[in-house]
């Protein structure tokens, strides 16, 4: 490992004003070498990234970059630009100095972590519903909301897709309990969404949550670079995500043990994922804000559903 290294020490980071959580010593590591560091980081088990998301966390900002959490609203975006942390040009959900060490050391790692999903339903009736201007003001407020809910629980806000969220949670922002962690983002939401006024109420939210080996690190061409994850577990996420019904949350069952919840709560189902081979047992939770989750209506009802438990 003679290309680069990670800082051990969180305080130089910052001021060293290079890459966040990386620095150079001279040309580039080997595949092997940055995939390791990679993991290390990923993993929570290097200091300097963790140390820098600590110390950004303490001052409010929201949103922030996804991958160091520096603040790009409030009094502190100020502070942020001046330790070249402010908002990248290239890419609006990372900082400058984030968007830098990624160009530097492209790559990533395999690790295990959880996706969340959360998907407005029936956004293209509740858009024919209303003016342009009141459909955005509604978006508006749900992303605000579940970007609130996502910081709070240790996630990463990945991207926004048009009428839902991504967010990833890897141990080095959400600690081993990264899939207990999603699945009381996606409680969150929901309950939240329930109780906010301006019509936020009406939106109707599915969440999909699952955790797995995938893919985290640098992703898209050099000018259109993002800090993101890939892989199986992240499709079916999506997927799960999708077919959730308004107020549901389908978790794989491999979320579910992670999250060392005990049995199920709601109604398992062996389920046939659109695209993939082989069926996959998920957890079906109607969420509700105060009562916590119980089993939906309609779970036990005709196939594809095929109780494993
Ligand atoms: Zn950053």
């Amino acid at each position: 490992m003679r290309g680069a290294r990670i800082t051990g020490r969180g305080r130089r980071r910052q001021g060293d004003g290079r890459d966040a959580g990386w620095r150079a010593r001279g040309g580039r590591l080997s595949e092997t070498a940055a995939s390791e560091q990679w993991r290390t980081i990923l993993s929570g088990d290097d200091p300097g990234l963790r140390w820098l998301r600590a110390t950004w966390r303490r001052v409010p900002g929201t949103p922030r970059c996804k991958v160091c959490a520096a603040p790009f609203q409030g009094p502190a975006r100020l502070l942020a630009r001046l330790a070249l942390h402010g908002r990248s040009p290239l890419n609006p959900l990372m900082c400058g100095m984030c968007m830098r060490a990624l160009r530097r050391h492209p790559g990533g790692a395999e690790i295990t972590g959880s996706v969340l999903f959360a998907d407005v339903r029936g956004s293209t009736g509740i858009a024919e519903r209303r003016p342009p201007a009141e459909y955005r003001r509604l978006l508006q407020g749900f992303y605000a909301l579940a970007t609130a809910a996502i910081e709070r629980r240790g996630g990463i806000l990945d991207k926004f897709l048009g009428d839902g969220v991504m967010a990833l949670y890897v141990p080095l922002t959400a600690g081993r309990g990264h899939a207990a962690q999603a699945i009381d983002t996606a409680r969150d939401i929901l309950g939240d969404l329930r109780r906010a006024g301006g019509g936020l109420a009406d939106l109707g939210v599915g969440c999909g949550v699952h955790t797995g080996e995938m893919f985290v690190g640098a992703l898209g061409t050099d000018d259109r670079l993002d800090f993101s994850a890939l892989g199986d577990t992240v499709n079916v996420a999506a997927r799960l995500g999708s077919l959730a019904e308004p107020g549901r949350l389908l978790a794989g069952l491999a979320a579910w043990e992670a999250a060392g919840r005990g049995a199920p709560e709601g109604v398992v189902r062996r389920q046939v994922v659109s695209g993939r081979d082989t069926p996959l047992d998920v957890v079906h939770l109607e969420l509700t804000p105060d009562a916590g989750s119980r089993v939906p209506a309609g779970a036990a009802g005709p196939p594809p559903a095929q109780p494993t438990r």
